[in-house]
């Protein structure tokens, strides 16, 4: 149940978060990019900030903790009915994004499937904003899912050096390792536009509910864990673990990059000190034009057409192993994304043979792997 203390707590934490947000994503400046074209045949464009507003939380962060304007460690206490409230919040934003594509959607990239309980769960529109700036799609997947757990895992650090006097050098492994890849999230922000979550997702249930709620209470789970369950590692072994993390992000890191470069220069820079191999695929968008899209088949997208999945998930292993090996509870994340990637590797094949047919049964000829090397 909902308290009113409760839901004054959680209006707190989600206006001071949604407004430093809704600042950032409005008012820093950023270059501007373009994404990929719709299937509609519109190119949505976006200002390129997130790194700018990453430092930006970080700091605000610091600074709201250090002036006592807020306490980190109330967040972990009142977690709950946080989660409680966003539950609520993300229920009603929802309705609204289904009202707002029914009658006030940003683009043509919209449309009703005739079911009101479809259009609720999957979404109306594919891009819907207010006004030219503020993409309500980058709010709820980076600038409140990908940053609330950011602040989320530092609250928790936090807490446990209020309790213990001292801060464990598993959560400051784990805690590090995942702003690592925070922060790498948001270096590659503008690859992250061009991919399914936002290309192809609608805005509703399924994505904004999920980026809301599941990504604060789950992505966390390892740190929101430690803080009760204190593990001081050897110093050896915890910068293993360090070393090991930091390797697997980078891997997901440049492969995400590798296709992202590969995509912006048509195929003209080198992929591993090589030119790339490439399959130039055709295919026509919904108002009939022809299309050509390249599909790189050499560096980490030549071993297999989901490879990046692999070294993500080794990232998630490694900030939870600090948690140790006793407990299943904090390994709940690694083998939730184990699912959703190798699920996501099926789905995505689906979209892009539909897309690109011929061409598709080609690059799967030149590259027969889904996700990992000669076993799958
Ligand atoms: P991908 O980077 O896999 O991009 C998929 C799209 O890329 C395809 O739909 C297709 O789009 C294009 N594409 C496919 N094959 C090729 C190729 N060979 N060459 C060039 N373009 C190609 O998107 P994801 O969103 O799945 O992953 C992005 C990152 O996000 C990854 O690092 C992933 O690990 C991470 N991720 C993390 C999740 C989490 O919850 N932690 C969840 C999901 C992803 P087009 O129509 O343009 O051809």
């Amino acid at each position: 149940m909902i308290g009113c203390p409760a839901f004054a707590i959680y209006m707190w934490f989600t206006l001071t978060h949604l407004d430093g947000s809704l600042v950032e994503l409005v008012a820093l400046p950023g270059a501007v990019h373009k994404g990929p074209v719709s299937p509609k045949g519109n190119v949505p464009v976006y200002k390129a900030n997130g790194v700018l507003a990453y430092f930006t939380t970080l700091a605000l962060f610091v600074l709201g903790w250090q002036l006592e304007v807020f306490s980190p460690a109330r967040v972990y206490d009142l977690f709950g009915e946080i989660l409680s409230g966003l539950n609520m919040f993300s229920l009603l934003f929802c309705l609204f994004l289904y009202f707002k594509g029914k009658y006030a959607p940003s683009s043509s990239d919209s449309g009703s499937t005739g079911s009101l309980v479809y259009d609720y769960y999957w979404g109306m529109e594919l891009y819907p904003r207010i006004g030219r700036h503020f993409d309500l799609k980058t709010w709820t997947n980076c600038r409140m899912g990908m940053m609330g757990w950011g602040v989320l895992v530092l609250c928790y650090a936090v807490k446990q050096r209020e309790l213990y006097g001292y801060l464990t050098n598993s959560m400051a492994v784990s805690v590090l390792l995942m702003h690592l890849y925070i922060f790498k999230f948001f270096l590659w922000e503008t690859g992250y536009w061009g991919t399914m979550d936002i290309a192809h997702d609608r805005a509703g249930y399924y994505l904004c509910w999920g980026c809301l709620n599941w990504v604060p209470a789950i992505y966390t789970s390892p740190a929101l864990y430690l803080v009760e369950n204190p593990i001081q590692w050897s110093l050896p072994a915890a910068v293993a673990i360090g070393v090991a993390g930091t390797l697997a992000i980078y891997i997901n890191y440049d492969s995400d990059r590798q296709r992202q470069v590969f995509r912006a220069t048509n195929g003209k820079a080198l992929v591993w000190g090589k030119p790339p191999q490439m399959i130039a695929a055709k295919y026509s968008t919904g108002d009939g034009k022809q299309k050509t899209s390249l599909l790189l088949a050499s560096g980490w997208w030549g071993l297999a057409r989901h490879f990046h999945y692999l070294p993500e998930i080794l990232a998630a292993f490694f900030w939870t192993l600090p948690a140790g090996l006793t407990h299943p509870l904090p390994y709940f994340y690694v083998f939730f994304l184990t699912l959703l990637l190798t699920d996501r590797a099926f789905r995505d094949d689906v979209r892009c043979s539909s897309k690109y047919g011929a061409y598709w049964q080609h690059y799967t000829k030149a590259v027969p792997y889904k996700m990992i090397p000669y076993i799958f």
